[in-house]
């Protein structure tokens, strides 16, 4: 069994994030709107969820890490989404996040966006995840819905994962329109609560589309054969494409490391018209729209940190 650390996060009052959130965003987006609102029927279009909301006993989970990657990858890292509810204690957990795909079940290296409600007592899980893979024959990437090949709830190497009961409730709402300044959607939300919070680390996860413009995304090749010990090697790895809105993107963030070597902030997305990955920024900044649903952690889990780490690829 896998190291596991607890640590409990800050929990404001979902009014006072609107707050933090309101201003922060303001200095990045020309047309900001936050507010509380109930969580939208997630089962519905584009979400397309197997559970209605991101809502009860909410945790993070931060799995694995880069170091498992690079600079050559370590390919007995597989993890169980079953087995990781049970150890953030929340079997039946429903996940959303950014990871891996296990390269022993897909045959190779995958972004993963999980979508998993895990199994609880006789219930199997149900798996609604999409992987995203490089093809080296014509340089394209392809998005696959993981449960027309595979049947199990396994990935490899790290994820990033926010886990909730999936039930309906409250949450923010954030609406966010022409990017005035440089940071991603996430970034900016999550250095404006680190800015509010400081050494208090408050978790958020969720959902958002972009919902018009485009997007800078990467996919993962086959892993490298030489070692990549630099970001610059990495990006030089990296296959990078600018992709198309809609995009449904799943957040995970952290606002200040409380000292888990932790990844601050991650986010995978998907579509409904073959494009998917791992998001770093919006490529369409006077035309960019973001409609984001959130929900504060309370609990964050460390599962396997890596004994050994660095700071590349982090980004
Ligand atoms: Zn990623």
């Amino acid at each position: 069994m896998a190291r596991v650390e607890k640590f409990a996060l800050h929990i404001p009052s979902l009014e006072e994030i609107v707050g933090v959130l309101q201003s922060g965003l303001k200095e990045n987006y020309a047309d900001v709107q936050v507010s509380v609102v109930d969580c939208p029927d997630l089962t519905q279009k584009p979400f397309g969820f197997p559970v209605k909301g991101i809502c009860g006993q909410s945790r993070i989970a931060d799995v694995g890490g880069v170091p498992y990657l690079l600079p050559l990858v370590q390919k007995d890292k597989v993890y169980d989404l079953n087995d990781i509810a049970k150890e953030i204690q929340l079997p039946g957990a429903f996940f959303l996040g950014a990871g891996a795909a296990s390269s022993r079940i897909v045959g190779g290296n995958a972004e993963l966006m999980p979508v998993v409600q895990a199994q609880k007592e006789n219930k199997p899980a149900t798996n609604g995840s999409y992987i995203a893979r490089f093809k080296p024959k014509d340089g394209g990437y392809l998005l696959e819905k993981y449960n027309t090949k595979y049947h199990d709830c396994e990935f490899g190497l790290l994820a990033n994962l926010y886990a909730s009961e999936g039930l309906p409730g409250k949450v923010i709402e954030v609406k966010a329109n022409r990017r005035t300044g440089e940071q991603n959607f996430i970034s900016c939300i999550r250095k404006a609560l680190e800015k509010h919070y400081g050494d208090k680390p408050v978790g958020m996860g969720g959902t958002f589309v972009m919902q018009k413009g485009k997007a800078k995304i990467h996919v993962m090749p086959e892993f490298s054969t030489c070692p990549l010990n630099t970001d610059e090697e990495v990006n030089n790895w990296l296959k990078f494409f600018e992709m198309t809105a809609p995009l449904i993107c799943q957040p995970v963030l952290v606002s200040r490391d409380p000292g888990f070597d932790l990844r601050l902030e991650h986010t995978h997305c998907f579509s409904h018209h073959g494009d998917g990955g791992h998001y770093h920024t919006d490529t369409t900044p006077e035309t960019v729209e973001y409609l984001g649903y959130f929900a504060p952690a309370e609990y964050l889990f460390r599962i396997d940190r890596p004994k050994e780490t660095h700071m590349v690829g982090r980004d």
